[in-house]
């Protein structure tokens, strides 16, 4: 990416769409997890999308892989794909920082969010605070993260 040279919001707009389309064309992480120790569902019925997240840890918390399968609009795969590309490798506790970042940002892009993470990739979806009900597409993900995490068996919902 560093050849392109970004000098407008539309270039970068540009840029974004053609991540979130790469992500959604060919999801990274995509699959069951058969040894997973955690999973959660996430449930968008606003617009039709559903995963299943499958999360690993290992004995010291850290998230050592991570996938999801399931189906839905471009935005909901593309970031389950970025949102798993994110927390493997992450201690359980950043991963949730991660969580409450990517949201916060997500419902609120004015505010200031995670001063000490990567959220370059996520910046990807600021778009969709545009479009209110794609919010919970972007988000969707990051929720089931969050349920994983805390091993919820109630399906994370959006509504
Ligand atoms: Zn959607």
């Amino acid at each position: 990416m560093s050849a392109v040279d970004i000098n407008s919001r539309d270039d970068l707009r540009e840029l974004y769409r053609e991540l979130i389309l790469d992500h959604a064309r060919s999801p990274r992480h995509f699959g069951k997890l058969d040894d997973a120790t955690h999973t959660a569902e996430g449930i968008n019925p606003l617009c039709g999308d559903k995963l299943r997240l499958y999360l690993r840890l290992d004995e010291e918390n850290r998230i050592d892989a991570a996938t999801f399968e399931g189906s839905g609009c471009a935005i909901s795969v593309a970031s389950a794909s970025v949102m798993t590309d994110t927390v493997i490798g992450l201690d359980v506790s950043v991963a949730l920082e991660y969580f409450r970042a990517v949201t916060r940002r997500l419902t609120d892009p004015g505010q200031d969010h995670g001063d000490n993470l990567d959220l370059e990739k996520i910046m990807a979806f600021d778009g969709v605070h545009e479009f209110p009900s794609r919010i919970k597409c972007a988000t969707l993900a990051w929720h089931a993260l969050n349920c994983a995490i805390h091993e919820q068996t109630k399906p994370a919902s959006t509504e």
